[in-house]
């Protein structure tokens, strides 16, 4: 795939990227295995200042981080500040608890005494999708950076001018060379450092199809992976919901980021009688969304990435149509030259429809009408994805026992979908395995290494 910059609001070509060589490549691994070494004789506290200057550096860059990625993939540039902004607080929070999480632990067993450190244990081979250009790479590189872990970016063809705008953050914070190397490597490339014994470990976030494709490679070579992947999660309204808090959340549940959200709410189920109501209030929501530049703060709908996602959402959303899906709302094209979808609401999709089990990734929403809790637990269950999911209802241990009964990784009750680096993120089934943020993201590549000793004897 050739790494280009195409501003999806213009369509226009900005920059052509070369593909690295495998030289390149093997300069990377043999950087990135002298780091590591020299990482595994260092405390991870002693890596936690230059992570803090990484935070600082994106804050104090915070403009023109954001307007590369609204040129690059077209998010609207007050959402890229916010991403920026998350990117800080991951990287500080990483450098305030990274050595805490990294102690050792003690263990009790009659047999000795015995702990297990947390170590380093190579390079990881890392994966990322356009869809959050700075945020997906932040999510790998700031705990595997207090691991001791260098890395291998491959970043996703549309993005190369993200990629090294992160990696050109690093230079100026004065990381250690090597800890993050971006580049722009094909397929086989990254099939070719999966395979080398330097590397350590493989993260991908993408697609199904990406994620089984880079993890048959990662098994083939018994390397150790994480996959974060697509979802079709449910926003679940029972019918004890408050019903003023379901309006202030619905529409950006769906709408955030032009619908380019894994974790982003993408079936409405309603449980009893208020579905008519609640369809109207979705299209009245959706008809008051601007297309328009991204760059200008008043724009309230980004263009899609490309037009090549545009065309498949099309193609989804017709194949809708064709099965028996009801248009609600949208699905007229937007006169533009940008990749505008406009926002598009289906009713009316059965169990045999083709969308029925398939992330639509753009402003569609899909509402459902079922009248007891449990066919609503049953249609959010019969998917096969399992990230994330949304549960509304005024009785608190109502909607707990509810959520426990969801089939993924995440489920926020009374709020929408959200991420923060001290909440594990992360899915089941489809939707992939492994989780990025919090302790357990950063545990996702550390030899946890027993060290035992045998007792002292009388
Ligand atoms: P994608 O096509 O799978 O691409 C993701 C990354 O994988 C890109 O860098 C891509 O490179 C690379 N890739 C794909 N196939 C590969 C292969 N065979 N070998 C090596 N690299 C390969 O995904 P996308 O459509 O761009 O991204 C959107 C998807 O990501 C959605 O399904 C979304 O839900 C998911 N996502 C999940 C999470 C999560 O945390 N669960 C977060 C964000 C997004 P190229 O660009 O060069 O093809």
């Amino acid at each position: 795939m050739a790494y280009q910059t195409i501003n999806p609001y213009t369509n226009e070509l900005v920059k052509a990227y070369p593909n690295a060589s495998d030289a390149d490549l093997e300069k990377a691994l043999a950087t990135g295995h002298a780091l590591y070494k020299q990482f595994r004789n260092e405390e991870p506290a002693s890596r936690s200042a230059a992570l803090h200057r990484v935070a600082d550096e994106m804050r104090k860059d915070e403009d023109s981080l954001a307007a590369t990625i609204t040129t690059e993939m077209g998010k609207l540039i007050g959402e890229a500040k916010a991403e920026v902004e998350l990117c800080a607080n991951i990287a500080d929070y990483f450098a305030d608890h990274g050595a805490e999480f990294l102690q050792p632990t003690p263990l009790t067993t009659p047999a000795g005494k015995a702990y297990y450190a947390k170590q380093a244990v190579g390079i990881i081979m890392m994966v990322e999708p356009w869809n959050f250009p700075y945020y997906q790479i932040m999510r790998v590189f700031a705990p595997n950076f207090m691991v001791g872990n260098p890395m291998i970016l491959k970043h996703a063809h549309n993005t190369p001018a993200c990629a090294e705008a992160f990696e050109d953050v690093l230079r100026k914070a004065d990381v250690p060379e090597g800890s993050l190397k971006n580049l722009f490597l094909d397929y086989d490339q990254v099939d070719k450092a999966i395979a080398d014994p330097r590397v350590a470990g493989v993260a991908l976030t993408g697609s199904e199809r990406g994620g089984a494709s880079v993890a048959k490679s990662a098994g083939e070579h018994l390397k150790k992976s994480t996959m974060e992947l697509g979802g079709n999660d449910a926003f679940i309204i029972l019918d004890d919901a408050d019903w003023d808090l379901v309006k202030q959340v619905a529409p950006q549940a769906r709408l955030g980021n032009a619908g380019q959200i894994c974790s982003a709410s993408k079936r409405f189920i309603v449980v009893g009688d208020k579905y008519d109501d609640f369809v109207d209030f979705m299209k009245t929501a959706f008809a008051k969304v601007q297309p328009g530049d991204p760059m200008d703060p008043s724009t309230t709908l980004a263009p899609l990435s490309s037009a090549k996602a545009k065309a498949h959402l099309q193609q989804q959303v017709d194949a809708a149509i064709a099965a028996g899906a009801k248009v609600e709302y949208g699905n007229t094209p937007i006169d533009s030259k940008g990749a505008f979808f406009q926002p598009t609401i289906l009713t009316n999709i059965d169990r045999n429809n083709p969308v029925y089990n398939q992330e639509l990734f753009g402003p569609v929403a899909s509402i459902y009408h079922v009248a007891t809790e449990e066919e609503a637990i049953e249609l959010a269950n019969d998917s096969s994805y399992g990230l994330g999911s949304v549960v509304f209802s005024k009785d608190a241990a109502h909607a707990d026992k509810v959520a426990q009964q969801i089939e993924a990784g995440m489920t926020f009750i009374n709020m929408s979908w959200t991420t923060a680096p001290e909440l594990p993120f992360g899915g089941v089934k489809n939707s992939g395995y492994g989780r990025e943020l919090y302790q357990l993201g950063l545990n996702a590549f550390v030899n946890e290494h027993l060290i035992m000793s045998a007792l002292a004897k009388d």
